[in-house]
Formats: C-alpha cells, sequence, structure tokens
C-alpha cells in the first residue's frame, strides 16, 4: 500500500504506512537498508532506476521524507543530517544582505548561527519578544524571513502561527514582497501541530527529538508545499552534502511510526505532572502550555490537537541554583542530560547546561533564572514519574530549609 499526503488516513495510519511500501522484489515488509552509495546505469545517463549517487538520493532517505511529508500535510520534505544543517540550508538559501526577525527565546544552536554565521554572507537578524505583536514595526526592507519556534525554549511561551502568518500576508499585499515564514515544530512534532496548514511556507523539526523518539539519532528534516523553493533546498543540499545516513534514515522512520502513540503518552503525562507541580510548595511558577492558566491558553486549545500541551514543562524551584541543582541530582527516572523528546524521562538546568552561553541579563529578560529546571517528560508509567519527582522535591526541601 503506498499512502499519499491524503486526508482521508488518520495520523496513525499514514505514520505506519506512508513511504512505506512493500518491497516489489523480495515482499519484505519493511524496508531494506540500502547502503550502495552508487546505483547501475544501462547506458550513459541512464540509470537503471530512479537513483544514481547517494548524496542526491537514497531509497531509506526518501522513505522517511515521503512519511514527514505526510505527516506534516506537505507536498515535499528534506531530511538532512541534523537540526542544525536544516536550518544552515534555509538561511544559506537567503541573498546576500537578508535580513531575518527571529522569535527571541529560540534554540541556543538556531541563536548561535543566526548570529555568529549567518553574518559571513550578510544576513542579520533581530530578535523580538513576541512576534505575534512586536513583527510588524521590526520589518525592514531586505527582511526576507521570520524565524518562529513554538513553544519556545525553556520557558515554553507560544506563539500564535496564524496570526503571524496573517501580518506576513497582509504585509505582501501593501508592498508586493514576500516574506518566509519559517517554523521550528521540534517541541511540538507534527502529531501537535502542522504550521504549513496555519500559513507557514516551510516546517522544519531536529529529528533528533520527537520525530526519531529513541535518543538514538541525530537528523533533521524540513518540509514545505512551495515546489521553487523545494528545488532550491534540495539543490542546496545536494551542493553542500548536508545528508543523513542511509541508517538513520531508517532508523528514523522507525521511530516516526509510533510518533503518535509516544507524544499523546508524553503529553497525557506531563499535563498530569505540571497540575502536580502547580500545587506543590516547593514549586514557584510552572511553565506548561497545557495549563489553563498558560498566558496563550486560547491560542494552545486552537492551534494544538486536542489543546495537548506537549512534552515539555519548566519549572522555578525553592532554593535557588542550589534547589535545582539538588532535584535534578535526586531524581531516579528523570536522567539528567541535556536534549528531549525521547522514550526516557529527562531533566535539565537550562542556566547552566542548554542556555548557559547566554549572558545572565539575557538569560533572565526571558525568564531563564538559575532556578529553573526543564523536564522532557518521556513514556514511562505516570504514577512513576509523579512519585520521582515528589520524592526528589522532598529532597530539595530537607536540604534548603536548614
Ligand atoms: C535540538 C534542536 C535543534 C537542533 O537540532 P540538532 O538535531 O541537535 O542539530 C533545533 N531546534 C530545536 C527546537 C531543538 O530542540
Amino acid at each position: 500500500m503506498t499512502i499519499e499526503n491524503t486526508p482521508k488516513f488518520g495520523f496513525g495510519t499514514r505514520a505506519i504506512h506512508a513511504g512505506a511500501p512493500i518491497d516489489p522484489s523480495t515482499g519484505a515488509v519493511i524496508e531494506a537498508i540500502s547502503l550502495s552509495t552508487t546505483f547501475a546505469q544501462s547506458e550513459p545517463s541512464k540509470p537503471l532506476g530512479i537513483y544514481e549517487y547517494s548524496r542526491s538520493s537514497n531509497p531509506n532517505r526518501d522513505n522517511f521524507e515521503q512519511a514527514v511529508a505526510s505527516l506534516e500535510s506537505a507536498k515535499y520534505a528534506i531530511a538532512l543530517g541534523s537540526g542544525s544543517a536544516t536550518t544552515a540550508l534555509v538561511i544559506q538559501s537567503l541573498p546576500i544582505n537578508s535580513h531575518i526577525i527571529s522569535g527571541g527565546d529560540v534554540y541556543g544552536g538556531t541563536y548561535r548561527y543566526f548570529t555568529k554565521v549567518a553574518n559571513t554572507h550578510g544576513v542579520s537578524a533581530t530578535f523580538v519578544g513576541n512576534l505575534a505583536d512586536d513583527l510588524e514595526a521590526n520589518i525592514k526592507p531586505n527582511t526576507k524571513l521570520v524565524w518562529l519556534e513554538t513553544p519556545s525554549n525553556p520557558t515554553l511561551s507560544v506563539t500564535d502561527i496564524a496570526k503571524v502568518a496573517q501580518i506576513l500576508k497582509s504585509h505582501e499585499e501593501k508592498t508586493g514582497s514576500k516574506i518566509l515564514l519559517v517554523v521550528d515544530n521540534t517541541f511540538l512534532s507534527p502529531y501537535i501541530s502542522n504550521p504549513l496548514t496555519l500559513g507557514a511556507d516551510v516546517v522544519v523539526h531536529s529529528v533528533t527529538k520527537y520525530i526519531n523518539g529513541h535518543s538514538d539519532v541525530v537528523m533533521g528534516v524540513l518540509a514545505t508545499n512551495n515546489s521553487e523553493l523545494h528545488e532550491q533546498f534540495r539543490f542546496l543540499q545536494n551542493a553542500i552534502g548536508s545528508i543523513p545516513s542511509p541508517f538513520d534514515s531508517w532508523l528514523a522512520h522507525r521511530g516516526l511510526k509510533t510518533l503518535h502513540l509516544r507524544v499523546r503518552q508524553a503529553a497525557t503525562s506531563a499535563q498530569k505532572i505540571a497540575e502536580f507541580l502547580v500545587q506543590h510548595p516547593a514549586v514557584q511558577k510552572v511553565n506548561y502550555p497545557g495549563l489553563k492558566s498558560h498566558l496563550n491558553h486560547d491560542v494552545v486549545v486552537r492551534q494544538h490537537r486536542d489543546g495537548l500541551g506537549g512534552g515539555m514543562i519548566s519549572f522555578r524551584i525553592v532554593g535557588g541554583a542550589k534547589g535545582a541543582s539538588v532535584f535534578t541530582s535526586s531524581t531516579k527516572i528523570f536522567t539528567l542530560a541535556e536534549s528531549l523528546g525521547g522514550i526516557e524521562s529527562l531533566v535539565e538546568v537550562p542556566a547552566v547546561m542548554t542556555h548557559g552561553g547566554i549572558p545572565k541579563v539575557e538569560r533572565e529578560a526571558n525568564g531563564v533564572y538559575d532556578d529553573l529546571v526543564r523536564v522532557s517528560v518521556g513514556i514511562e508509567d505516570t504514577e512513576d514519574l509523579i512519585n520521582d519527582i515528589q520524592q526528589a522535591l522532598e529532597k530539595v526541601v530537607a536540604t534548603t530549609s536548614n
């Protein structure tokens, strides 16, 4: 069975069957890993099949790309060697001396690329606190792209994608100049949100996180409905060579097949954990999009599947940096580590780990205090996760109250 991008099938059916044809020569239900770097030709420039050389395209990568395109309601997808390579490719496609407007608390590596690498071909970036409110005032004649990450990392503020898309559309109608909207959808995954259906031009993912979901592959992907953009990205990828291996493509495709089950489980547990944290006296502030008290909960309800809040939570703990340190060293199921979106639960302290490179003043202006703890909820049993958090909070109270 071949499943194109058709709304006729539900998400789970597409996750399992899109890009997953039965092998016509062996009948294998699961695709073989195609390691060959080159493919035979019958006459010069007449390949036997559709492949020539594995940098340009490879069966495992093709299949994975078809699956992601289907899940993101896209015509096209391109898989890359990492989420960071995906960001680099998109920015590389801009004309020299372009201007980017980016959300304020984007992924650290994205911030680094915008500020320390993109400038080598004259691309400059303006960071704004809230794109839905502050975008228009920051548009310049050479603004070519808006970079939006929702929910943001690690404070999980939510941006209204449809509203930003609408602002850019009116701008285009007024001035005739098109500004691309790129959404980094890593934190929600295609199961919870499909930015292209809300007006984005390009959606990008660090596949390393939810899409692969098993913390054993570093990979990225982008998807779009715009054929011209797709051709340009494809050309650039082949020219630059930023490709994932066949084995990684195969593993990520296997991971993707359970995306809907994993994300739903993680989000359901995260909701319960967030509600537990809110009422705990050792917790000061909980950032979680699924809470009714979240600043943009109305956007969450409109923009996220079933109003799901995702699997990421952050919260401020009593006892300052010490409290955060004791907590994250005391959990037994939550492993103290960077990254997110895997089957296993993780915990970290952004101020000294993922966001340690950002100056304190800037960090704190974005809500990243020394006592902020970030949690990636995995798919272990909810009750075990809550009990683990409870016992670690008790240790915090015992060590910081005397
Ligand atoms: C991890 C991450 C990236 C970078 O992806 P890599 O696969 O680590 O290169 C980009 N954006 C977000 C939101 C991420 O979490």
